[in-house]
Order: C-alpha cells, then sequence, then structure tokens
C-alpha cells in the first residue's frame, strides 16, 4: 500500500532554528511584526507563516499538528488541550441551537455527558444509535441533523464502525461523519476510509507515558482554519490550547508510536487468545468470536494488529474489584482509567469511565458489571505476564487451577 500513514511520519524532518534534529520550542506567548498592516492582515487570517498570539497557533503546535496530519492522511491538523478540547470545540463549531447530532451510542463517557448534558443549554440533541446498525443511524438523522460521531474502535465494548458505509450514508446527507480513533492510531485511517474530520485523544496511545492530557482535530484547511477563526472559531474562542512545551515532547514520543502499536496489540491479542481459550468471555477485536472482526480485518492496516484494548467479564463488581487490587499488588500493572501506558492499566467501566452514562443504558448495550477494561502494556515476556494473571483469577476463583502446569 503507497501513502502509509507510518511512511508518512517517517519521513517527516525538521532543521531546528540551529540546526537541531529537534524543531526549536517556541516558548513565547505573543509574536512582534515589523509592520502594522502585517499584524492587521494576520487578524483577517490573511498572512500564512505569521505568528500573532499563541493560542491562535505556536511554531511548536503547528509541527505537532503537522505529525498529526500525516498520521491521518487530512491536509492539516488543529492541536487542543485535551481530546474533550478538540471534542467539544469541533461539535460547536458544527452545531448551532436547534441543531441534531446522530451519534454512537457506544463512546467515551466524557463525550457523552457532553452530548447528553451540556449541550442542553444550547438546545442541541443527540440521537444516540447502536453504530453497528446503519439503518437504525439513517432513521435517526433528521433535516438538522449536522454530524454522524462515533469512535472506530468504542469504549469500552470495543465495537467496530463501519467507516465506509457510515461515510457514504453521510455524505448522501450532506453531513460530516466525525471519528474519534483513539483507541485504534495507526490500525485505522478513518480520514482515508471517508470520514471527514478525525480526532484524537492523544493523552492515550500517542503520547503513550501518562504525563500530560491533549486531543488533535484532524481535517481540511477549510475546516481547521474556521476552528481558529480569530471572529467566530470555537477552537480559538473556547481557549482550550496546548502549550508548547508539551507539544514538543509529545512530538518526541510520536516517533515511536508505530513499535508501540505493534507491542500492545501483539500482547492483548497473546492475551485474549490465551484467557478465551481458558473460557473467559473476553472481548478483543482480533478474535474470531469478535462481532466486529471480519469488519475491522477488512479495512485496518494489518502490520499494526488489532489494538492494545480488551475486556474480560470476571462475573460481578466485586470479583473485578477483586482481582484489580490483586494483579496491581502483584505489579502486573495499575488499578487506573486511561490506556496506552507501558504497564497494563485496568478498570471496571461500568463505575469508572463510563459511570456517566446512566445503569439502564449500560445494561441495555451491554455494559455489565463485572467487566474489567484492560489496556494492555509493552510487557517483554507476555507469556509470563499471562501465567501470573492466571494465577491471580485462580486464587479469586474466577478460573479453576490448572490440573498440568505449563
Ligand atoms: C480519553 C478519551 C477522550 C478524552 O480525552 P482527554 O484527553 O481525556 O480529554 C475522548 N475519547 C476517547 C475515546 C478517550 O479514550
Amino acid at each position: 500500500m503507497e501513502n502509509k500513514a507510518s511512511d508518512n511520519l517517517q519521513d517527516l524532518q525538521y532543521f531546528g532554528e540551529y540546526g537541531g534534529v529537534n524543531p526549536s520550542i517556541s516558548d513565547s506567548s505573543t509574536y512582534t511584526f515589523l509592520s502594522a498592516k502585517t499584524m492587521f492582515d494576520t487578524f483577517e487570517g490573511n498572512t500564512e507563516g505569521c505568528y500573532l498570539y499563541t493560542r491562535h497557533s505556536s511554531p511548536s503546535n503547528l509541527y505537532l499538528g503537522e505529525a498529526l496530519a500525516a498520521l491521518e492522511g487530512t491536509e492539516t491538523a488543529n492541536v487542543t488541550a485535551s481530546g474533550m478540547g478538540a471534542i467539544t470545540a469541533v461539535i460547536m463549531q458544527l452545531c448551532n441551537a436547534g441543531d441534531h447530532i446522530v451519534s454512537s451510542r457506544t463512546i467515551y463517557g466524557g463525550t457523552y455527558a457532553f452530548m447528553k448534558n451540556f449541550l442542553k443549554k444550547f438546545n442541541v440533541k443527540t440521537s444516540f444509535v447502536d453504530i453497528t446498525n446503519i439503518k437504525a443511524i439513517e432513521e435517526a438523522i433528521t433535516p438538522n441533523t449536522k454530524m454522524i460521531y462515533c469512535e472506530s474502535v468504542s469504549n469500552p465494548l470495543l465495537e467496530i464502525a463501519d467507516i465506509k458505509t457510515l461515510s457514504v450514508l453521510a455524505k448522501k446527507h450532506g453531513i460530516p461523519l466525525v471519528v474519534d480513533n483513539t483507541f485504534s492510531p495507526l490500525t485505522v485511517s478513518p480520514a482515508k476510509l471517508g470520514a471527514e474530520i478525525v480526532i484524537h485523544s492523544l493523552t492515550k496511545f500517542i503520547n503513550g507515558t501518562s504525563d500530560c492530557v491533549a486531543g488533535v482535530v484532524c481535517g481540511t484547511k477549510e475546516f481547521c482554519l474556521a476552528l481558529k477563526d480569530v471572529h467566530d472559531g470555537a477552537g480559538m474562542l473556547l481557549g482550550s490550547t496546548l502549550d508548547s512545551l508539551r507539544a514538543a515532547s509529545i512530538l518526541k514520543n510520536m516517533r515511536t508510536l508505530h513499535i508501540r502499536m505493534k507491542k500492545h496489540s501483539e500482547n492483548a491479542h497473546y492475551l485474549a487468545e490465551n484467557f478465551e481459550k481458558e473460557g473467559l468471555k473476553v472481548v478483543y477485536p482480533g478474535l474470531k468470536s469478535h462481532k466486529g472482526h471480519e469488519k475491522l480485518k477488512s479495512f485496518m492496516n494489518p502490520e499494526f494488529g488489532f489494538g492494545g484494548l480488551m475486556t474480560i467479564n470476571v462475573g460481578s463488581l466485586d470479583k473485578a474489584n477483586a482481582l484489580m487490587e490483586l494483579m496491581q499488588k502483584k505489579k502486573l500493572g495499575y488499578l487506573a482509567v486511561s490506556l496506552g501506558f507501558y504497564k497494563t492499566l485496568f478498570s471496571a467501566p461500568g463505575t469508572s469511565t463510563s459511570s456517566e452514562i446512566p445503569l439502564e443504558e449500560q445494561k441495555e448495550m451491554g455494559l455489565s458489571d463485572g467487566l474489567v477494561r484492560f489496556s494492555v502494556g509493552l510487557d517483554n515476556d507476555i507469556h509470563r505476564t499471562f501465567r501470573m494473571m492466571r494465577a491471580c483469577m485462580e486464587e479469586l476463583h474466577i478460573l479453576n487451577p490448572k490440573t498440568s502446569m505449563v
């Protein structure tokens, strides 16, 4: 395949102010102009390559944006101070009072809460639909619908959105398909499949060191410029600006993204296969038993695998909590939300990351109490990890002891 995201990233080359192999960090909030006329033109958005004020843009943020546009294959990208900063800016930019959104019902808890609760203030309504049911999606679209919103691999149920079909549907209705690709960088390239706007929480895999929050909107030049318009751009006016120092450090971490994604996927696949063999209810898109397996296979970039996220249903919330506490004690990872860290992170989504979703709706979408979400780490010896996790499960009577120890 030509024009691969990983090659596009590899080909980026920087020459810092003094010839450094990393670009210099722009340590300024404001920028001087040689003439008052140029300053006026910059305000009007008529000068390229001129910096005005860091909330608008900064060289460091533009470098990171460039790398993310290369990752997703979009014309350009705007970085933001968090994933929610990207999501809320896109929604506020596209919707006016009285408008409507069609969204997948299995999305990040914060996004769900924003659409369901916060947007009420602006009389923007959202229909939450099963994203795998294309007919239901189409039926939910009204003349006021301003976007179809979904996650490529959904949080936390790992449902797969058929991005190609959804983008055809969106185009037919003249609205953009907005895809949150946080769970599957490199594995899925939504823009190449027809999505108009691709969002990431950089906080997760892309940064990968769990030391900051950040986000990005990848899209057309026209949309990204509109977001930073000084008169009416949601990105510019809501003020979710990423700090330049942080942008520089995220850019450096991105250089190992391809290696990390392969390892996260390899390790998660190994654990998912082996725990499924043990008879546990495992959800992992790489398993043949996963509903979206064939779908994802048909459009993913196979060299990066099926991703680092999996869930195991251990039967009850009590068992889930006990297992997570024990695994943490055995140094197998952290009982923590978030994902994409070098250590495995586990949490019970029903009572944490998806607690914004009312219990009844959780049940309806198949989010049960005993679910443990794993963001599998970069463990060097994953067989050892498997054996240690299995021992924890035996101790808690989630699995029966093995008769012959391998
Ligand atoms: C974490 C996350 C977000 C929100 O990102 P922040 O950086 O925490 O604001 C949005 N979508 C998904 C899928 C996420 O996992």
